[in-house]
């Protein structure tokens, strides 16, 4: 991941038509867990009328607690292919929670006979997996999205990046989605986006961040803008290059974090938002 000396060549790296780098801003706005046809269609649809062709899409849940709806997996794949294939989107991000999930990908992906591509998510909960990770390394087809762990330090989590880049994957974004604290918090996790220069500092990754695990919740207050767009104006400011936001189109009945989802209405405010902050930065 370039921290040694010598390596740090300029970050990022061009998947499937779309540009990762430290001057490129991409969105990743959709749903935090696939649920319908209906809903998938729904957000890539107003994502295309933006001109927004990357998009998140969970398939596979790390959920906590087993009794809460864990993601349909393979069995939606062919219809969240199909609609991003109809909507011309290039790079879904989708977590992976173990390897044989990176084959029910490439096999559903390449039976959609579409040119989108996919991005394969690492959670926070398997950033030390550590045999996912060189397994992700293994695979040269899709990128990775490193999303750091809520509770080890941010070298720990540097480190686990470098499994999957000495397995000879190196196109890697690092994700800042919050920390856990014993302080208690307003926020669900302590947003650590102060993080995002210095893992530029410190490596040659993009960095991406998640104010939607951040943060936890959508609702603004009564006289202002949700602090989501807050996170990700301070995201943006220190340097992010890659924003990972939940949106769902009926939140209040979503089978995941339906709190921290922004609704469909919210997508073109976030639009100018992110391209406000990224002109005046
Ligand atoms: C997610 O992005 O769907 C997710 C579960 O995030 P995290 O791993 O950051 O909790």
């Amino acid at each position: 991941i370039g921290r040694h000396k010598g390596q740090r060549t300029s970050a990022g790296f061009e998947y499937n038509g779309v540009t990762f780098d430290e001057r490129s801003v991409n969105v990743f706005a959709g749903l935090c867990a696939v649920d319908n046809p209906e809903n998938v269609d729904t957000m890539m649809a107003a994502l295309a009328r933006l001109g927004i062709r990357t998009t998140r899409m969970g398939a596979y849940k790390p959920r906590t607690n087993p009794y809460e709806f864990q993601g349909l997996g393979a069995a939606c794949l062919p219809w969240v292919f199909e609609s991003a294939g109809k909507h011309g989107i290039k790079v879904i991000a989708m977590e992976v929670t173990h390897p044989r999930h990176i084959d029910e990908i490439r096999d559903a992906l390449e039976r959609s006979g579409n040119a989108t591509g996919v991005m394969l998510q690492v959670g926070t909960r398997n950033a030390q997996n550590f045999e996912l990770l060189k397994s992700i390394g293994q695979q040269r087809v899709f990128p990775v999205l490193f999303k750091r762990g809520m509770g080890i330090t941010l070298e720990e989590s540097l480190n686990a990046c470098e499994y999957v880049a000495s397995e000879g994957n190196p196109k890697i974004i690092f994700c800042l989605r919050g920390v856990k604290t014993h302080l208690g918090d307003p926020h669900r996790n302590m947003v650590d986006f102060a993080h995002v220069p210095v893992v530029r500092r410190l490596t040659r990754l993009p960095v991406c961040v998640d104010p939607s695990h951040a943060i936890g919740q959508a609702a603004p207050p009564p006289d202002g803008l949700p602090d989501i767009f807050h996170a990700i104006g301070q995201g943006l400011i220190a340097g992010a290059s890659m924003v990972l936001v939940d949106f769902h189109p009926h939140p209040e009945a979503a089978l995941c974090d339906g709190p921290q989802a922004l609704r469909m209405e919210q997508l073109p405010a976030l639009q100018r938002y992110v391209q406000l902050v990224r002109s005046a930065y």
